[in-house]
C-alpha cells in the first residue's frame, strides 16, 4: 500500500529525514515510534503530501505521489495522483481539529457532502453508521465543546472513515488525551487493524504497538535505525540505539 525508498526530506539545512526507506502492505497495521524530533510527524506528511519531498520514490497504492529520481533529474508526479492519493488516504491528528461550530454528525458528513459531493441523505445514513462504530450513537448533535477529548477523537477517526480511505495515518492520536481516555481511543483503533484497515500510526503507545503492529518501525535522526515485527523490535531489539529509546520510555 505505501511503499518509499530512499526518502529525503530537509528544512533549510536541516536534515530531517536522511534517507528513509520504508513497506506498508496492505490490511497491516506498521507503528512508527522513536525519539521526539527523528522525524516520524514530517514521514507522516510526506506520505500524505502536507510536505513536498527532496528525493526518493513515494508510492501509495501503486501511483507515485513523491518526486522520483530519473537520470539525474527529478521528475514530480502528476497533481491528479497527488489529489486522488489524498481522498484515498485519511488523517487523525493529535490535536483532533473537528469543526467547532458543527456537531459530532455534521462534521464526519462535511468531507463526504463538499468534497466528494455525494448526496447528504446517503452521507448521513453512512455517518450515523460510523459514530455508532465508534460508540457515539447518542451524540450526534453535540457539539466537540461539549464532549471530552476521548470522544473528540473517536469523531476525527468517524470523520476520516467517512471518506472510504483504503489507508489511515495516525500522528500521535492519543498524545494530546488524559491518560484515562487513551484506552477508548486504542480500542476503536483495534478494532479498524482487526477489520483489516491499512494503518500507518506515530505513536507513543508501546502496549498498543506490541498488541495491534504487524510491523514496528524504529527511526532516529531521520533514518529509520531498525525495523520488523513488535517481538522483534520490542521484545529483542537488535541496534543500541533502540535499546537506549527503549529503556527510556518502558
Ligand atoms: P515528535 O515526536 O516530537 O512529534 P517527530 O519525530 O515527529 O517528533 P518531526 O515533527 O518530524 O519529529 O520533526 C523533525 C524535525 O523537523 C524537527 O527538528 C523539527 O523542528 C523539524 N521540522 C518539522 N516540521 C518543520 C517545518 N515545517 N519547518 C521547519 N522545520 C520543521
Amino acid at each position: 500500500m505505501i511503499e518509499i525508498r530512499g526518502l529525503r526530506k530537509s528544512f533549510r539545512d536541516n536534515v530531517v529525514l536522511a534517507d528513509v526507506s520504508l513497506s506498508v502492505e496492505a490490511g497491516s497495521v506498521t507503528c512508527l515510534i522513536g525519539p521526539s524530533g527523528s522525524g516520524k510527524t514530517t514521514l507522516l506528511r510526506c506520505v500524505n503530501r502536507l510536505e513536498t519531498i527532496d528525493a526518493g520514490i513515494l508510492l501509495v497504492d501503486g501511483q507515485l505521489v513523491g518526486a522520483e529520481r530519473r537520470r539525474g533529474r527529478l521528475v514530480e508526479a502528476r497533481p491528479g495522483a497527488i489529489a486522488r492519493s489524498r481522498t484515498q488516504t485519511g488523517m487523525v491528528f493529535q490535536r483532533f481539529n473537528l469543526f467547532p461550530h458543527r456537531t459530532a454528525l455534521e462534521n464526519v458528513m462535511e468531507g463526504p457532502v463538499h468534497v466528494l459531493r455525494r448526496p447528504r441523505g446517503e452521507v448521513q445514513a453512512e455517518a450515523e453508521r460510523l459514530l455508532e462504530r465508534v460508540g457515539l450513537a447518542h451524540k450526534t448533535d453535540a457539539y466537540p465543546q461539549e464532549l471530552s477529548g476521548g470522544q473528540q477523537q473517536r469523531i476525527a477517526i468517524a470523520r476520516a472513515l467517512a471518506m472510504q480511505p483504503k489507508l489511515l495515518l495516525f500522528d500521535e492520536p492519543t498524545s494530546a488525551l488524559d491518560p484515562e481516555l487513551v484506552g477508548e481511543v486504542l480500542a476503536v483503533m483495534k478494532d479498524l487493524a482487526a477489520e483489516g484497515m491499512t494503518m500507518l500510526v506515530v505513536t507513543h503507545e508501546l502496549g498498543f504497538a506490541r498488541e495491534a503492529a504487524d510491523q514496528v518501525v524504529f527511526m532516529d535522526g531521520g533514518v529509520v535505525v531498525e525495523s520488523g515485527t513488535p517481538e522483534s523490535v520490542i521484545g529483542d531489539p537488535q541496534q543500541d540505539r533502540t535499546r537506549a529509546f527503549l529503556s527510556r520510555v518502558l
